[in-house]
């Protein structure tokens, strides 16, 4: 089933990211994660493709399984700048075989090496040429905080309206711990002509290595309340997952008290997590 028409239905639409392992040994561990994660029955999954672009056939076969064993629709991730423009239309190809109708066109990020593909600058290189080939689904990533390699939230606005404009169907935001930050996005980007639906991306943040890696990274504002939480309950692992999973929980739920209607769960492949907050949810979504 397309996105698209997912985030047509009445109601909240809430969707779970998993990401596939960097090499084969570990595949079966973590297509076992997220076949757990796709019982949770939400309304679409997302599956991440590994930096570098080798790991594509993992990303495809994990999206696949999980179609086919739940009937979870699933939005396949590609990345464009590491990649030969051969090696992209392989991965259509083969989205297509295994009957992936979502795709999430990213740029990917630059490798530390500087090396970038001779073919693709862009993720809007990436859309146009998708959009070309006619029958897929696409959305594309946004930044309530502006991408970290643009200097101006006004010029990263632009570009993601070039994006719109290339034929996305929808946009996932990045991360985000303070939630006047996504709505002041949200006005920003209305403002900008940007109408196709925007899901708002919820990181629960379980230990203090994975909140400074994921900052480290996106440059995302870590609100001084959630630091004394993780500073607080940082040093005891089952206590930084409760409180983590809480809040997470209490933005979702502040998120829909103010209208927003779609939400993404970075679940960093934790069944436990995604389950703790659904549970947290029961009577919401
Ligand atoms: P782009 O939209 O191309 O933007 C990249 C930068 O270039 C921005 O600063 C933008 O302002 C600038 N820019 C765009 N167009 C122009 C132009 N014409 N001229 C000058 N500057 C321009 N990474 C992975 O490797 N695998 C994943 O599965 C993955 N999933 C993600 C999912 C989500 C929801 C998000 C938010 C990010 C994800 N990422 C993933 C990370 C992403 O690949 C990086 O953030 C990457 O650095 C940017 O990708 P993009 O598609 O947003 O790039």
């Amino acid at each position: 089933m397309r996105i698209s028409e997912i985030l047509q239905k009445d109601g909240i639409t809430f969707s779970l990211e998993v990401f596939p392992p960097k090499t084969s040994d570990k595949y079966t561990e973590i297509a076992a994660a997220a076949k757990k994660i796709a019982a949770l029955r939400p309304d679409f999954m997302s599956v991440t493709y590994g930096a570098g672009g080798g790991t594509g056939d993992f990303t495809a076969g994990i999206a696949e399984e999980i179609q086919r064993q739940f009937s979870v629709p699933t939005l396949a991730h590609l990345t464009c700048v590491s990649s030969s423009r051969d090696h992209v239309h392989r991965m259509l190809e083969t989205y297509r075989e295994k009957g992936i109708e979502n795709i999430l066109a990213l740029r990917g990020d630059v490798p530390a090496d500087g090396k970038i593909s001779t073919d693709y600058r862009y993720a809007v290189e990436l859309i146009r040429e998708i959009r070309e080939q006619g029958d897929f689904c696409l959305g594309g990533a946004c930044y309530p905080e502006g991408h970290i390699e643009c200097a101006h939230k006004r010029e990263d606005l632009i570009h993601l309206k070039e994006k719109v404009d290339a034929g996305l169907d929808f946009i996932t935001t990045q991360m985000f711990f303070n939630n006047d930050v996504f709505y002041n996005f949200l006005y920003r980007a209305r403002e900008a002509g940007i109408m196709i639906p925007v899901v708002a991306g919820i990181m629960p943040i379980t230990n203090p290595k994975q909140l400074s890696r994921s900052v480290a990274m996106s440059g995302t504002d870590v609100p001084q309340r959630f630091r004394a939480i993780v500073d607080f309950f940082g040093s005891s692992a089952p206590a930084m997952k409760q409180a983590g999973i809480v809040y997470a929980t209490e933005q979702i739920i502040d998120l829909i008290a103010n209208g927003i209607r779609h939400i993404h769960v970075y679940t960093m492949n934790k069944p436990d997590v995604a389950a703790g907050i659904m549970q947290n949810l029961s009577e919401i979504l």
